[in-house]
């Protein structure tokens, strides 16, 4: 990557080959590979400022850079706000990652199951035997009308 197009009014510089100014809407100028070169090897903004100044053969205006400072600025609290929007949506994530495990927890604990009609937790599982039982007892009207439940309540006797 190097610096592709210049501001002469402002000072401003970008790495893409844009058309106009972000900061002070002038028109920018676009710089040869080897101006580029020299001007990427500069550390400093004022010599950055300068060079870009020789260059152009007219100082940077007072507005420009101005502007410039503000653009800037801008750019760096809109980078702190995306970094605050990460961070805020990592946290969120992360909480609500927690919130399910210890639902899921909970969950666990709380699946003793209980009778609907009743409440109560005196109930046994109608096994593949029970139904075995109750298709040679009763033959298979009886089993059907087991098939898809699977307790029986030890208080009230219902199935559920
Ligand atoms: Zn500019
Ligand atoms: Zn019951």
């Amino acid at each position: 990557m190097r610096t592709k197009v210049v501001c002469f009014n402002c000072g401003y510089r970008s790495l893409f080959n844009e058309n106009k100014c972000p900061s002070c809407g002038n028109v920018l100028d676009k710089i040869s590979i080897l101006d580029a070169i020299k001007l990427d090897k500069l550390s400093g903004e004022q010599s950055i400022l300068k060079w870009i100044e020789n260059k152009s053969g007219h100082p940077i205006s007072e507005d420009g850079l101005l502007l410039h400072k503000k653009y800037i600025e801008k750019r760096k609290q809109e980078r702190v706000k995306k970094e605050e929007a990460y961070q805020a949506k990592l946290k969120a994530e992360q909480e609500a990652k927690l919130k399910a495990m210890t639902q899921k927890a909970l969950d666990k604990v709380n699946n003793i199951p209980k009778c609907p009609i009743c409440g109560s937790t005196n109930i046994n599982k109608i096994t593949l035997t029970t139904r075995a039982v109750k298709t040679a007892t009763f033959g298979v009207v009886g089993a059907i009308d087991d098939a898809d439940k699977t307790y029986k309540c030890g208080n009230c006797g219902s199935r559920f």
